[in-house]
């Protein structure tokens, strides 16, 4: 079978998860600490947490910039359902704004019409973009206009650890930037995830939320504010740790396979029964994924490569399309971008295991499924 994906664990970080295990420091010792700091390191960035999953790490950056009950954030229409999720579970309310057909990124157009035309009670606190399957596209304009509009920036990095735009790394150009460490992320630590920031405050009150508001003084324990527990394990860091040097090396191999597939799937595409994705330089590619036109049947297509040894999968979901975010209703018409993504996506293979040849395979039998 050709795996969707499949988390490459060296060989060192199983070696050093055994000697933690059996060393009795299991949580937030020295390998959570040294993992911070190289990944901050890695990033270019002030302060870097590590904590228990993406998801954790995008309510750490909601919760500490103050979302909440009667705020609104902005949300792409195309993307794993916890960035919208995260949101609505703060009490704040998710407002989805629909994304490009070939970046699969926030439509900055969209974007600034639907700030412009707010007339919601809600008040508009956040832009929390997604660079979708590590696409960088846009990061730069984000930012600008967060900043025009004074609003928060927080950058759903999800799928974009090493991606960059232009020099800017994926994750340090908002007030927080939120990584995952799930086995579909290059990176990944089982479960885990991080959020990384360049400001001072806002790093203190992350800290204090993933921690249960608790610090360690020379006098005892201190409880500063509420707060969770989304705390990582140091075997998990310690798996994390030893990826870190090797994955840039990885994300050039991924771009490598990714380009393979696009020349050969350009014909595929010329005869419009596919359209592929934007490539761009700093792109990271968590995910290679093709979008079938209308006439193409998804599930045809997934059974006949499933028969064929290879897997693949949907994309990402159309946040439109979830029957959870119903009251967001009234902006559908203008997300057809997301919803045709959501119905039409198809992931391909692609990890670091992969060879040329299978990226040949995997063409080859689309384009016999494509052209029957
Ligand atoms: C994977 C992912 C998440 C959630 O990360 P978990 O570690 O699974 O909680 C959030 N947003 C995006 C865009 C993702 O791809």
């Amino acid at each position: 079978m050709i795996k969707l994906s499949q988390p490459q664990i060296p060989e060192s970080a199983i070696e050093r998860v055994s000697e933690i295990l059996k060393s009795g420091q299991l949580v937030h010792g020295e390998e959570c600490n040294t993992f911070e700091k190289e990944l901050a390191n890695f990033l270019g960035c002030k302060h870097a947490l590590v904590v228990s999953s993406g998801t954790a790490a995008l309510h750490i950056a909601l919760l500490a910039l103050g979302v909440g009950k009667g705020d609104a954030v902005l949300v792409p229409n195309f993307t794993f359902a916890a960035t919208a999720n995260i949101v609505e579970i703060t009490g704040a309310k998710a407002i989805i704004v629909d994304v490009e057909p070939d970046s699969y990124n926030m439509d900055c157009s969209k974007l600034i019409a639907t700030i412009k035309s707010w007339n919601y009670p809600e008040r508009l606190k956040a832009i929390m973009p997604v660079l979708e399957f590590g696409n960088p596209t846009h990061l730069k304009k984000y930012k600008n206009i967060a900043d025009q509009y004074n609003l928060h920036l927080i950058e759903d990095a999800a799928c974009a650890l090493g991606a960059k735009d232009n020099n800017m790394m994926a994750g340090t150009v908002g007030d927080f930037g939120c990584f995952s460490f799930h086995p579909r992320k290059t990176l990944t630590t089982g479960e885990g995830g991080a959020v990384v920031t360049n400001n001072d405050s806002l790093y203190e009150r992350a800290m204090l939320l993933r921690n249960h508001g608790m610090i360690r003084t020379a006098d005892g324990l201190i409880f500063k504010s509420i707060g969770l527990n989304y705390r990582l394990t140091d075997f998990q860091a310690a798996i994390g740790r030893r990826m870190l040097p090797i994955l840039n090396e990885w994300i050039e191999k991924r771009k490598k396979l990714a380009h393979h597939y696009l020349s050969l799937l350009k014909p595929l595409e010329e005869k419009q029964l596919i359209s592929l994705p934007k490539m761009v330089e700093g792109h990271s590619m968590q995910t290679f994924m093709i979008v079938l036109s209308d006439e193409v049947e998804r599930p045809d297509v997934m059974k006949y490569l499933y028969d064929h040894g290879i897997e693949s999968a949907v994309g990402a979901q159309g946040i439109s399309e979830l029957g959870n975010f119903n009251h967001l209703s009234n902006g559908r018409n203008s997300l057809i971008i997301g919803k045709n993504l959501h119905f039409k996506g198809l992931a391909l293979p692609l990890h670091e295991g992969l060879f040329k040849k299978d990226i040949r395979y995997v063409s080859l039998c689309l384009k016999k499924i494509l052209e029957l």
